[in-house]
């Protein structure tokens, strides 16, 4: 199979439609990026990585961040994790506080931000927020092979400027006394992940342990052990898109997870790690786009996991 003819094909077919959707502009530095940009980036394991579009430029990876949050937060502590944080997709929005009152404060999932923000929790532990997001900055950086990989400092500040509903999240649930740290401090890394800049190259060569059964092919770095592995990507199929995951394995069944800022990042077990970027986005929050090229490169390969 030629994947990087595909990757192109795919990139051609749909540049036309290039700026559908609308981009999120609850920041100024995510309403002011160029709504014509749409990259696409493919990481195979024998260590190539096929590219098309604005692959090259980083973009705000948003709560493509959890995952890499969850696998950390797993590997410091195990099954414990979920004794603060669910295993269900929620079907609601991914800032909504509805089930939070009805659960305990116990939110539904890591990836919509109430359980994000729990997942952070654990990351950071008891150690400073700066050494969590250090350690943060230093997997991706290794796995992606990219020492340039930076935190938008911008990005971070408006985050928190903007940041009153995740901050209800935060203190309803430490309410409930799921939380081990600070709210303030919890939501300085928080908003930190969230503004961590990465290229769809940068993205889809981070993402390749997943579909490597936990292990970087290239770098040879086991990130999570493979039992671990298949559970995270069990949870980008079933909550990865929040209320439109039943849609995503649906059109294109991959493992996904999306970012307000445009991208996705969806694994193929065994396979290969894809990134899309294109900032306009859908109904729940998803990259239209994105998931129209996710979409093509399910039916040119045959990839999708159900078969
Ligand atoms: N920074 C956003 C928030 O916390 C991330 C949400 C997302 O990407 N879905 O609201």
């Amino acid at each position: 199979m030629d994947l990087a003819a595909i990757i192109h094909e795919t990139w051609a077919e749909l540049a036309a439609r290039r700026g559908a959707g609308q981009v999120a502009d609850y920041i100024p530095a995510l309403a002011r990026v160029d709504p014509t940009k749409f990259g696409i980036a493919l990481a195979t394991p024998d260590g190539q990585t096929h590219c098309a579009g604005d692959a090259a430029e980083p973009f705000s990876i948003q709560s493509i961040s959890k995952v890499f949050v969850l696998a950390l937060a797993l590997d410091r502590h195990g099954p414990k994790l979920f004794e603060r944080v669910g295993r269900e997709p929620s079907g609601d929005p991914f800032n909504s506080i509805v089930q939070l009152e009805r659960d305990h404060g116990i939110p539904r999932n890591p990836f919509i931000n109430a359980g994000a923000i729990v997942t952070t929790d654990h990351l950071i532990d008891d150690r400073p927020v700066d050494e969590a997001i250090a350690e943060l900055l230093a997997l991706l950086r290794t796995i992606a092979r990219d020492d340039t990989i930076m935190i938008d400092g911008e990005v971070a500040m408006s985050e928190s400027t903007a940041g009153d509903r995740n901050r209800s999240l935060a203190y309803f649930m430490a309410s409930f006394d799921v939380l081990n740290n600070a709210v303030p401090d919890i939501l300085n890394g928080y908003f930190r992940q969230c503004a961590l800049a990465l290229s769809c190259r940068n993205l889809a060569e981070a993402g390749l342990f997943l579909a490597c059964d936990g292990t970087d092919p290239v770098t040879g770095q086991t990130v999570v052990s493979s039992e671990r592995c298949r559970r995270i990507n069990a949870l980008m199929l079933t909550c990865g898109h929040y209320d439109n995951s039943g849609q995503f394995a649906y059109e294109v069944g991959f493992c996904g997870k999306s970012g307000v800022g445009g991208g996705i990042l969806a694994v193929v077990p065994n396979r290969a790690s894809i990134a899309v970027w294109s900032p306009g986005l859908g109904d729940a929050g998803t990259s239209l786009l994105g998931s129209a090229a996710l979409r093509l490169i399910a039916e040119k390969t045959g990839w999708s996991i159900f078969g």
